[in-house]
């Protein structure tokens, strides 16, 4: 079965509110098996209305329209449903009754055009609504020979969520097929989103009853997998059935199959090996510690470090020689290396990672353009080290530079 959402409300159509009900419906709908085809925002104008809905009942079993039930002139949903489907609109003495009754508990008076609240489309089943004016409503029909299920549900989020739970879930539930729905999120770090795809494509093309999308994000993809089956287990076994695949082809490539970031997956792996970071960070002025102290119980793993943006600090602070610095420059594989190993030795910690490069606008040279990064990592082993170059502005260089130093931690520890 399919589902569409309407939003129905002219404020949705400016930069000042956003629709959330269709997300939070989503989710609902999704639990219940039920995907989500399309969801439209409308404004409040009743052809326009008629002609959402007339659109949605062509394509979908099951709509759902948030909005439009309160008392004002501009509220048109009922009269929009109403006009669709060529049915009459009834006032309805119990809920003016209760409506009125709301308004006295509070101390109001209620006023005259609250009553058109009370308009029941013909046939409706009336969904009471315990924490604001507007009952939902509840029809449905047939069309092209298929039924359809109409519900009409409030616009503010804590009136529309209380009566969804208490009167929509159940007869949803009653009504469709029974199915599962399963979903996974890979993110993968280390490629590009072209390549991967053109890796993965010949494996989940194979499994057509799941569907798969890619997201790019700054240095990193997110694979986004769903299905449904007649069983939770089958649809989970269908999507470990692929990610295993995707996972056997990407390697090491993939850092998380349930969502985790990349500092949890870093902060599962140095616990792990009982094994402790420092950071001495120049062109990510302290970006790496903020994403590793952003992981509760960091403490158990990170001990510290330095932003070591002036040359002077990085010798103070990360005993990089000073002649190293004249002869190389501040951002060379050799000053990476040498904050990676001064700071792991000052603090005595088992890895040292080293920062250093040109975030930009500003400060880049034909030699050492915007972008250019080193990252160094140091372990009693040796140090290794990754020189990238970084396209985008300032923001997009540090974040990315970040990812690097980090990823570098997690395919050491992992
Ligand atoms: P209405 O039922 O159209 O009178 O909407 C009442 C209030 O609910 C609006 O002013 C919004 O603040 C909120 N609202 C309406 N539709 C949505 C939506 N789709 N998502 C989030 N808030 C909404
Ligand atoms: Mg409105």
């Amino acid at each position: 079965m399919i589902a569409e959402i309407i939003a129905v409300g002219s404020e949705l159509l400016t930069p000042f509110r956003q629709d959330t009900n269709s997300l939070y419906l989503t989710e609902q709908l999704n639990s219940l098996g039920v995907e989500v085809g399309f969801k439209t925002i409308v404004g409040d104008r009743l052809k326009d209305i008629v002609r959402v809905i007339t659109t949605a009942l062509s394509r979908a079993d099951i709509l759902i329209l948030s909005g439009g039930l309160g008392p004002t002139e501009d509220d048109l949903t009922r009269e929009g449903v109403a006009e669709t489907l060529g049915l009459q609109l009834r006032r309805d003495p119990q809920i003016v009754q209760a409506i009125e009754r709301r308004f006295t508990e509070h101390g109001w008076k209620m006023s005259s055009n609250n009553v058109k609240q009370a308009d029941v489309i013909s046939g409706a089943t009336v969904l009471p609504n315990s924490n604001g004016t507007a009952p939902g409503q509840w029809i449905t029909g047939q069309s092209d020979g298929k039924e359809k299920i109409i519900v009409l549900l409030p616009g503010p989020p804590h009136e529309l969520k209380a009566l969804f739970e208490s009167s929509v879930v159940e007869r949803l539930r009653a009504k469709v097929p029974k199915q599962f729905l399963a979903t996974r999120v890979l993110k993968v770090t280390g490629m590009g989103e072209s390549a991967c795809d053109a890796r993965i494509a010949p494996i989940y093309k194979r499994f057509v009853d799941v569907d798969t999308t890619i997201l790019a994000g700054p240095g990193e993809i997110q694979l986004h997998l769903r299905t449904q089956a007649q069983s939770s287990e089958a649809a989970d076994q269908r999507l470990d059935s692929l990610v295993g695949k995707i996972e056997d082809e990407l390697g090491d490539c993939v850092y998380s199959d349930n969502g985790d970031s990349l500092e949890q997956i870093v902060s599962y792996y140095l616990q792990m090996r009982n094994a402790t970071l420092a950071v001495a960070e120049s062109c990510t002025g302290g970006l790496v510690a903020e994403r590793l102290t952003s992981v509760s119980g960091s403490s158990r793993y990170f001990l510290g470090g330095a932003v070591v943006y002036s040359n002077a600090l990085k010798t103070e602070m990360a005993d990089v020689p000073e002649d190293l610095i004249d002869v190389y420059g501040a951002v060379s594989e050799q000053v990476a290396r040498a904050l990676a190993e001064g700071i792991r030795k000052r603090c005595g910690s088992t890895l040292g990672l080293g920062i250093t490069g040109v975030a930009g606008p500003t400060g880049g040279t034909a030699e050492k353009p915007v972008g250019l990064v080193f990252h160094a990592l140091a372990s009693e082993n040796g140090t290794e080290v990754v020189k990238r170059q970084f396209p985008g502005d300032r923001a997009r260089v540090r974040w990315f530079a970040s990812q690097q130093a980090l990823d570098m931690v997690r395919r050491k520890v992992m």
